[in-house]
């Protein structure tokens, strides 16, 4: 088959991060689904790859690892999806560590900001969601406010409560972009912008993060993402061209409930590009 035509779903989350299932039932979902090469992306944090690996194997799914990364550029957070590294390498590790780090003061300020409009308990509610006391994000706020009725869906929740400048967003330093994509690249895998048409930049701000981002060793940006409609598509497929960036692939998936698209559920990758999986063969694990 057509390398652009591989089943690839290349960006999901578990109960590591902010998904709501384990590792192994991510794996079994995406198998069931169709997919064929898949790689778990969770939030900051590489702990959950050996499950995830050996489940993918299990499954009869062929499997790259993977993390997404917290970036804060030109003001704005920018998520750097890195695939194929070696788990255990020592910089990505500590680096991630550090990102990690400011997340739970993050959290208890958010509850702060949530208490003073008449929300009580949202910190202690998202801690207790969140499984993974080192990785309270938005998402397990989204479902406490949804879980405690004060809104419908968590889509509403980040809509009300958790974007910028509304009672429960806290600003924060995220990775630089640079270190990122060091980071996964250093660990020898290949670093990806991930659903670029979800910020915010200004034409000149997108140039700069992209033209930065290549000067740094990134090499892929997401084309098919569960974030993207057919105009996006068409966008960073030209984008990419542009630029001779690696096409990648995922789904974004958290939730069955919550997400758009589930695992392997998205449209193929334009022929025309060079699917980032065609530079990671010797990286892929694979299950026959
Ligand atoms: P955090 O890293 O704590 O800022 O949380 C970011 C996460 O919130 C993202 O990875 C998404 O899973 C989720 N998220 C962001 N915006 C929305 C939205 N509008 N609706 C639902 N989930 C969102
Ligand atoms: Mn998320
Ligand atoms: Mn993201
Ligand atoms: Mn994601």
């Amino acid at each position: 088959m057509a390398h652009h035509l591989t089943n690839a779903d290349l960006h999901s989350h578990s109960t590591v991060s902010d998904g709501t299932l384990a590792p192994e039932a991510v794996a079994a979902l995406a198998a069931e689904r169709g997919v064929e090469l898949w790689a778990l992306t969770d939030h900051d944090e590489v702990a959950g790859q050996a499950r995830a690996r050996a489940a993918a194997l299990a499954a009869g799914l062929n499997h790259l690892t993977g993390c997404e990364i917290s970036v804060s550029f030109a003001g704005e957070t920018v998520h750097i999806v890195g695939l194929g590294f070696d788990e255990t390498d020592p910089a990505l590790v500590q680096g991630l560590a550090d990102t990690r780090a400011g997340r739970l003061r993050r959290a208890r300020e958010m509850g702060e900001g949530l208490a003073r409009v008449g929300i009580e308990g949202a910190f202690e509610g998202a801690l207790r969601l969140a499984g993974n006391a080192d990785l309270v994000t938005r998402t397990h706020f989204a479902r406490f406010l949804v879980e405690a009725g004060v809104c419908p869906n968590t889509h509403s929740v980040f809509t009300r409560y958790l974007k910028e400048g509304l009672p429960g967003f806290v600003p924060t330093q995220w990775a630089r972009l640079g270190d990122a994509v060091r980071w996964i690249t250093g660990a020898g895998g290949v670093a990806v912008i991930a659903h670029p048409a979800r910020y915010r930049f200004s034409p000149t701000a997108e140039y700069a993060l992209i033209t930065e981002f290549i000067e740094h060793g990134g090499r892929g940006i997401e084309v098919v993402t569960g974030s993207h409609g057919v105009a996006d598509v068409v966008k960073y497929t030209d984008t990419a061209s542009e630029f001779g960036l690696l096409a990648s692939r995922g789904s974004d998936f958290h939730s069955p409930t919550e997400s758009r698209v589930m695992p392997g559920e998205l449209t193929d990758l334009p022929g025309s590009l060079t699917p980032v999986w065609q530079a990671l063969q010797d990286r892929v694990v694979r299950a026959r």
